[in-house]
């Protein structure tokens, strides 16, 4: 039985967590079928916590965002009639009273955190229903056993290709006519803007493969990676879009890159399900042992753009400015962090995953160990020149004086 089935004229209590979005979700979609809905949203236990080099674990820009993307959500589904409540604790719950014919419905997540606290949430209910939604290709028709999931990203992505569910039709959910400004703020309907101005408002998605290893201002890659965490918008409606687009305008090598960048990022989804909390730990999913230093003063400088090195600075005071890095800058960032300086890469990630807007623990951990050299890399490891890089991408130096100055 599918869910929609399953659900018919059942009382719900759905718990979103990176499902935050009205449209192409399967629970919201049929909530009129439902014989009742309400809905929670639990804070990250680690909102006002530290890591042990005294950062907090989640930095501002990423909460803004969050709060946004949770306001946003509970605007949403008041208009659908729904109730959304935010618990800060797992012992909330209690408060909703939950009646034992109830529900629950949530999104899977893989992430050791992610896997703990569902098991604290299920604990309160008898009935539940899990749902795979985070990602373009999902589980039940995964074209492999889960544990032969390809180690290697281009096996992995010729399998998936061939026979994901993804390239099933989907309804594409209304384009708003109002032409919005682009602004990085969580909700779906910023996702949903951006989409429009980046595909067919600015064409920009024939041009993505050429742009894509830019740095300097908004518009050279797709910038949907804080939506996609937050699932504001789903990796299957963008792909939706992309054959929309392709049909309506042009299909390229550009159009269909982006398909390649979300098999990435289904790639590292699909390997931390595999590992699980290898992934968080200091040997990676290879279990190679690297040498490096727990220097705190060299940390610091990395972090706060005063290493020296024009391009990593530069691009860690976009970081701790905007929440946000382009891939070229994290690539390098992160080789420099590690390969240059020597200091232990999981500091770096854990850097990156209190400050990015994007942040999702498969996609950082994952890059992260594949620089590294404790990854998935069929490589050594990985380690960037950034003086060549910045001649390569910066040659003018206009992004490096843009965040130097
Ligand atoms: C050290 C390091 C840390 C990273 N941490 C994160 C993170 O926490 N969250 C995150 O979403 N991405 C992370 N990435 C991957 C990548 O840098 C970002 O997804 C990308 O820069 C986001 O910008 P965009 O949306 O404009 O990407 P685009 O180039 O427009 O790509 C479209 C989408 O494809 C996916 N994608 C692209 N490249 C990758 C990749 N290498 N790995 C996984 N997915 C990818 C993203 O979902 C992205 O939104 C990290 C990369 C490195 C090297």
């Amino acid at each position: 039985m599918n869910v929609v089935e399953e659900i018919k004229n059942k009382k719900i209590i759905h718990w979103f967590r990176n499902d935050q979005r009205v449209s192409d979700h399967e629970i919201i979609s049929v909530h009129h079928t439902l014989k009742s809905i309400r809905c929670f949203y639990l804070m990250d236990a680690k909102w006002s916590e530290n890591h042990q080099l005294g950062f907090p674990l989640i930095g501002e820009k990423r909460k803004q965002f969050i709060q946004e993307s949770i306001q946003e959500l509970k605007n949403d589904l008041e208009k659908l009639g729904i109730d959304l409540t935010i618990i800060h604790n797992s012992s909330e719950l209690k408060e909703l009273q939950v009646d034992d014919d109830e529900i629950l419905t949530y999104q899977k997540l893989f992430g050791t955190e992610e896997i703990k606290i569902e098991q604290t949430i299920l604990s309160s209910f008898a009935n539940s229903i899990a749902i795979d939604n985070f990602t373009l290709t999902d589980n039940l028709t995964l074209p492999f056993e889960l544990d032969k999931t390809p180690n290697v990203f281009s096996s992995f992505r010729k399998k998936v290709e061939k026979y994901g569910s993804f390239q099933n039709p989907i309804t594409l959910p209304d384009i708003p006519e109002v032409s919005q400004p682009y602004v990085m703020s969580g909700g779906e309907q910023h996702a949903i803007h951006r989409l429009k101005y980046y595909f067919y408002e600015q064409k920009l998605l024939s041009i993505y493969k050429e742009t894509r290893n830019g740095m300097l201002g908004t518009d050279f890659s797709s910038r949907f990676s804080p939506w996609l965490s937050n699932g504001n918008i789903s990796a299957r409606t963008i792909y939706a879009f992309i054959k929309d687009y392709e049909e309506k305008f042009e299909s390229n090598s550009s159009t269909y890159w982006l398909i390649f960048e979300l098999l990435w990022r289904d790639f590292f989804q699909f390997q931390l399900r595999k590992y699980g909390s290898l992934f968080f730990q200091k040997n990676g999913i290879n279990g190679k042992s690297i040498a490096y230093r727990n220097h705190e003063d060299t940390f610091w400088n990395w972090a706060n753009g005063t290493t020296g090195d024009d391009l990593v600075d530069a691009n860690m005071i976009e970081l701790k400015t905007t929440g946000w890095m382009s891939n070229r800058g994290r690539q390098n960032v992160a080789s420099y962090l590690v390969h240059d300086l020597n200091i232990n890469w999981r500091w770096g990630a854990a850097w990156m995953e209190s400050q990015l807007i994007d942040y999702d623990p498969a996609s950082n951990w994952g890059n992260w160990m594949y620089i590294a050299g404790v990854g998935n890399d069929p490589r050594p490891f990985r380690k960037f020149n950034t003086k060549g890089q910045a001649e390569r991408y910066d040659s003018e130096g206009n992004y490096r004086n843009k965040w130097l100055k």
